[in-house]
């Protein structure tokens, strides 16, 4: 059945960046039978400039009915002023929200190629393949009551709450156990057990979801020793599973083991496994136009979606070593460039990867 994709390029880079992962779903389709249409929608500071707001009832419509969203990145100096009602980030949330993708899927991969990008010792993070699985939509983020009251001595006092149901828990843990399954079968689970009460039970929630998987092999660390574990030997983790706040801090840290921002993919999914697929840096309004951004992280996104949602392992695993080849073969952007490679702009970089995926 052929699928529906979305394609939402957004702000900035986004235009380019989108452009070259179209390129490589049109290769897909042309040349190896990847059955898809795509269909172009307006999101964040472009979609406010056409039509007043950041998210268009077009959009959403079009988000809903497609079996996958590619998302460029959104946002600008142009629109920093604009109430936060209408701001491009806007656009963005409400997509999550509005498709239910309560799962965040961030992979950390460190091509060996780019070793020496990384600030950390080479020897630390050769190899480093780690997935980190944050949950998306409930937790501290979004628990009630929240606010900023005044105490009755007419000193003010900030307030979130940390809730999650057992629910939320158990399917954000099926993800993580499911995606080890396909991987080292390893989930690492981190909480902060012993001093918050919602995540003690995120324990025993996640104890009891492992029941079903008697091949995985289920650890917990506190969120203290996992981010000081990240940073000392990242290569100990397979898959780890997180709060929606744990894994946002944990999940900015693994990604910059890696130490390049152009080349990191994200999904969020919903129950379905339907999903929005987008590169994990923003607009970068500095380089937008330029034909300086790279499009790996974009492309790699396209990987992903391919592999959780259109269940095409074979292209993904196509686009993946084409990415190996072309850095194997020395091209790189100008964000990942080191002596003795060729450097190539956006376009570039984009004609090689598919001239790999050709080869
Ligand atoms: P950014 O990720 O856009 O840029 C940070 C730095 O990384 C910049 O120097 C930029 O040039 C560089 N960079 C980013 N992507 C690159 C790529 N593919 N290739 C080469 N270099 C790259 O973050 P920022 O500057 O803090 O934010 C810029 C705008 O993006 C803001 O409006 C922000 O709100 C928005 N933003 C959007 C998203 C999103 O759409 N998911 C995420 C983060 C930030």
């Amino acid at each position: 059945m052929t699928k529906k994709i979305a394609i939402l390029p957004g702000d900035g880079i986004g235009q380019e960046i989108v452009a070259e992962a179209v390129k490589v779903l049109e290769v897909l389709r042309d040349d190896f039978g990847l059955s898809i249409e795509m269909e172009d929608g307006l999101v964040g500071g472009a979609a406010y400039d056409a039509t007043g707001t950041p998210l268009p009832e077009a959009t959403l419509a079009l988000a809903k009915a497609a079996d996958a969203v590619l998302l460029g990145a959104v946002g600008g100096y142009k629109w920093e002023s604009l109430p936060i009602a209408v701001r491009p980030e806007k656009g963005l949330l409400g997509l999550r929200a509005e498709l239910g993708l309560f799962a965040n899927l961030r992979p950390a991969i460190l091509y060996p190629q780019l070793a020496s990008a990384s600030t950390l010792k080479p020897e630390v993070v050769s190899g480093l393949d780690i997935m980190i699985v944050r949950e998306l939509t409930g937790g501290i983020y979004f628990g009630q009551p929240r606010g900023i009251r005044v105490l009755e001595n007419g000193e003010r006092q900030g307030y979130n709450t940390l809730v999650y149901k057992e629910s939320e828990v158990s399917r954000i843990g099926k993800v993580a156990f499911d995606i080890a399954m396909k991987r080292n079968k390893r989930v690492c689970s981190v909480d902060k057990a012993n001093v918050l009460e919602c995540t003690e039970m995120w324990r025993e929630v996640m104890i009891e979801e492992a029941k079903a998987y008697p091949e995985i092999q289920l650890s917990h660390m506190y969120v203290d020793n996992a981010s000081m574990q990240l940073v000392r030997a990242p290569k100990q983790f397979d898959v780890m599973v997180t709060t929606n706040m744990f894994g946002d801090i944990l999940s900015d840290c693994a990604a910059m083991l890696t130490g390049s921002i152009g080349m990191l993919p994200s999904a969020s999914l919903d129950a379905n496994s339907k999903g929005m697929y987008e590169p994990i840096h923003g607009s970068a309004p500095d380089i937008a136009g330029k034909d300086l951004a790279n499009p790996l992280a974009t492309i790699l996104s396209v990987a992903m979606m391919l592999r959780y949602t259109l269940d095409a392992p074979e292209m993904a695993e196509r686009i993946e070593a084409a990415v190996n080849k072309v850095l194997d073969e020395g091209v790189r952007t100008g964000d990942i460039w080191t002596e003795g490679c060729t450097k190539v702009g956006t376009a570039g970089m984009g004609d090689a990867v598919v001239a790999a995926m050709r080869a």
